[in-house]
C-alpha cells in the first residue's frame, strides 16, 4: 500500500509552491492534477512518473469526484507515492477534505501540503490587500456557485456586512451576487475588482463598481476572483505585477 500525498499548487506562479510540495512532486509515481494547476509544475515530475489529468468543469458532479476517489484508491494499491495536486489550497473549494475522508475509510495513509490560495495571493498580484488598517479589518472567502452548480444559498446580510468579500467561482453568477449584495445593504458605489488567471502572465484585471456589475456592465471569463471592498482603491498605491498586463476599466 502507498502514501497519497493531497497537494495545493497554488494559483498559478510556479514558484508560488511550497518547498515540501516541490520534494513529493520529485518523488511521485503517480501524479493525479486538476485543471487549474499550472501544467509547468509538472516539470518537477521524474521520469517515468504518470501524469494522470482528472480536470472537472464547474459545476462538477458527485459522480466525477466517486470516480476521482476510485482513481486514487486504485493508485494507492499499485505505487508508493502517489500525488493529488490540486490549485490553490486543497480545503479552500479544493474538495480535499472529501478526498482525505474517503482514504482514511480505505485505510490508506495520507498527508496533506497546503497550497497558496488564490482568494488571497491573486488580489495580491494585483496590488490588492484583503485587509487594510483603517480600511478593511474582516474579510470572507465565499463561493459564487451553489454545490449542484445552482446559485448558492447564502446569508446576504451578513455577507454584506464583512469589509471584504472575495468570491471563488463567482463568474458566471456575478450579477446576481451584486443584485444581492446590493438589496442586502451594501452601496453600489462600493469598487470590485475582477482577475483572470492571477499571478500569470496572462493576468487581466476589470475595475467597475457594484452597480455595473449588478447591471451586467462587466465582461470576465473564468477563472476569475470577484473581489468587493474599498481595499480595492488601494491598488493604484500599491500594484506591482501588472506593469504589462491587460487593464480594464468600466
Ligand atoms: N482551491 C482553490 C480554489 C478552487 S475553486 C484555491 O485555493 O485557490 C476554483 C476557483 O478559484 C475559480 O473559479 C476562481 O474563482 C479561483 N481561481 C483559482 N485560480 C485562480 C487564478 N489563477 N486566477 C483567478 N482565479 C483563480
Amino acid at each position: 500500500m502507498g502514501k497519497v500525498y493531497i497537494v495545493g499548487a497554488g494559483p498559478g506562479d510556479p514558484e508560488l509552491l511550497t518547498v515540501k510540495a516541490v520534494r513529493v512532486l520529485k518523488e511521485a509515481d503517480v501524479i493525479l492534477y486538476d485543471r487549474l494547476v499550472n501544467p509547468e509544475i509538472l516539470f518537477y515530475a521524474k521520469p517515468g512518473c504518470e501524469l494522470i489529468y482528472v480536470g472537472k468543469e464547474d459545476g462538477k458532479h458527485i459522480l466525477e469526484q466517486d470516480k476521482i476517489n476510485f482513481l486514487i484508491y486504485e493508485f494507492a494499491t499499485k505505487n508508493d507515492i502517489v500525488v493529488r495536486l490540486k490549485g490553490g489550497d486543497p480545503f479552500v473549494f479544493g474538495r480535499g477534505g472529501e478526498e482525505a475522508i474517503f482514504l482514511k475509510e480505505k485505510g490508506i495513509p495520507y498527508e496533506i501540503i497546503p497550497g497558496i490560495t488564490s482568494a488571497i495571493s491573486v488580489p495580491e498580484y494585483a496590488g490588492v490587500p484583503v485587509t487594510h488598517r483603517g480600511v478593511a479589518s474582516s474579510f470572507v472567502v465565499v463561493t459564487g456557485h451553489g454545490s449542484k452548480g445552482q446559485f448558492p444559498d447564502i446569508d446576504w446580510e451578513a455577507l454584506s456586512k464583512i469589509d471584504t468579500v472575495i468570491f471563488l467561482m463567482g463568474v458566471s453568477n456575478r450579477d446576481k451576487i451584486a443584485q444581492n449584495l446590493i438589496k442586502a445593504g451594501r452601496s453600489p458605489e462600493t469598487p470590485v475588482i475582477f482577475i483572470e488567471k492571477g499571478t500569470t502572465k496572462e493576468q487581466k484585471e476589470i475595475t467597475a463598481t457594484l452597480k455595473d456589475v449588478a447591471e451586467g456592465k462587466v465582461k470576465v471569463y473564468p477563472p476569475a476572483i470577484f473581489l468587493v471592498g474599498e481595499v480595492v482603491n488601494l491598488k493604484d498605491k500599491i500594484s506591482w505585477f501588472e506593469e504589462n498586463l491587460k487593464k480594464v476599466e468600466i
